[in-house]
């Protein structure tokens, strides 16, 4: 009986695969934020190095990974695809349960996995630096060890409440070189701006956006860099389901569910992607998103343009969307705490393709102990949305049926996290149908 499937490193993939030729429709273009005309790639250059501005718009099926890429990537991958038996046997279904690894990174999630190439990028085009945003810490962290890698400075934004509720994350980043401020700050133009209005501002996702767009806008040396929701990052992650599929195959198994968490999509996209044109070819088989009752993007935001920060800097994507000035309470998934949603991912949502469901955060940390006290590893926060759904859905199946859920990252940095559980002090926080009407009625209204 095999516990861990390990694909060889000579195996381990060499392109990431583009869903968007294989769709039955196209995808929505973005938008100019003021002219709100389709965006011209060459527009995105003030922010994005042209290599990526061109994998973003890109139809070619397959795309190479650069061997120095390659080489970085090897430092962890290709990761285990894990079958959970004592996880089954503490439900006690007979569905087989697999994990894919991800955790098994530097940085301790999946996000290394388009930090690096984003990186490469960059230093090819000769950028000296790059600008980002980070919510809990995770993105901060991939990318600022990803940035050490190949040379580059990096400066990160990282949202105020998070920064002061979890100092370790700071640290890590600082110690891989980068540089790291709460935001809002006194930096920016809009961080001032905010902090003058609010000198308490915790700040959010998408504050820490604009901040850090405004930086690379102001120097000539400086790019952005986004962890999630856009095209070209989805594109890097199918690295996970490309190898998922070759280990299930070694493992002799037909996948017939494929689960992961979601905030800006990246993880979850970049496993069931290359699953897509088995499902649209008639293979049963289900996607199912999961995400915070707090941040009900899919399952309760609207499908429309909207823009991805709050100082409205960004093209204005078609996405599931709860409004750009959306502030989502404080729950322990700072990675799932964002306003929109990967446009590749609501799209085959409309398409019919992805389930998505939502839950709260004391049930998804009793789902995360149980892992942790079968399967002996600390799930993050976020990861643990997807270890709910897969006990949920794992318990109705019929036997023999094959569950694999995308296990993001671990959660020895958001121990914080699991002592207010443990004390009994864990709140579940959902927003009120009113608050997503009123929040909504921000977004443009525009066509298409
Ligand atoms: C950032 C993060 C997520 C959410 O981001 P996606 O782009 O939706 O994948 C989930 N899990 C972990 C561990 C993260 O760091």
């Amino acid at each position: 009986m095999n516990h861990r499937i390990i694909l060889p490193e000579n195996e381990m993939p060499n392109k990431w695969y583009n869903v968007l030729p294989d769709l039955p429709e196209p995808l929505p273009p973005p938008l100019h934020p003021e002219t709100l005309e389709p965006i011209e790639p060459e527009q995105l250059a003030p922010i994005f190095p042209m290599s990526l501005i061109e994998q973003e718009v890109s139809s070619m099926p397959w795309v190479p990974i650069p061997e120095p890429v390659m080489e970085v990537y090897r430092l962890y991958r290709p990761t285990p695809l894990v079958r959970a038996h004592r996880l089954e046997a503490a439900i006690g279904t007979r569905a087989k349960i697999y994990y894919k690894n991800e955790s098994v990174s530097p940085a301790g999630s999946h996000k290394p996995n388009t930090a690096i190439p984003q990186a490469y990028y960059n230093k090819t085009e000769g950028v000296r630096r790059i600008s980002t945003e980070t919510g809990a810490g995770q993105w901060g962290t991939a990318l600022s060890f990803a940035c050490k890698m190949f040379g580059l400075q990096c400066t990160v934004y990282m949202v105020r409440c998070s920064y002061e509720q979890k100092p370790y994350r700071g640290i890590l980043i600082r110690a891989y070189g980068a540089e790291v401020f709460p935001s809002p700050s006194e930096r920016t133009r809009f961080g001032r701006h905010l902090l003058e209005t609010d000198p308490h501002c915790g700040g959010s996702l998408g504050v820490a956006i604009s901040e850090a767009i405004e930086d690379a806008v102001s120097r000539g040396d400086t790019k952005y860099a986004l962890g999630s929701v856009l095209n070209h990052v989805i594109l890097h992650q199918t690295i996970t389901g490309l190898e998922t599929k070759k280990q299930l195959e070694m493992a002799g198994e037909k996948p017939d569910i494929l689960i992961g968490c979601v905030g800006g999509g990246s993880n979850f996209a970049g496993l069931v992607l290359p699953f897509v044109p088995d499902k649209l070819s008639g293979k049963p088989m289900r996607f199912v998103a999961v995400e915070p009752q707090a941040c009900p993007t899919l399952t309760r935001g609207e499908y429309r343009y909207d823009y991805g920060d709050v100082a409205r800097l960004t093209p204005l994507l078609k996405m599931h969307t709860l409004g750009h000035n959306f502030f989502p309470p404080p729950i322990h998934s700072g990675g799932l705490r964002y306003h929109g949603e990967s446009p590749i991912l609501s799209h085959i949502a409309k398409l019919g393709l992805v389930e998505a469901r939502a839950y709260y955060q004391t049930e998804v940390f009793e789902a995360a102990m149980l892992f942790l006290q079968t399967e002996g590893f600390l799930p993050a926060p976020e990861t643990s949305h997807a270890i709910k759904a897969t006990i949920d859905i794992a318990r109705d199946a019929a036997p023999g049926t094959v569950i694999t859920f995308l296990y993001s990252g671990h959660g020895l940095l958001d121990l914080g996290a699991y002592d207010t559980y443990l004390r009994g002090d864990l709140k579940d926080e959902e927003y009120s149908a009113e608050d997503i009407q009123e929040a909504l009625k921000a977004c443009p209204n525009v066509g298409f």
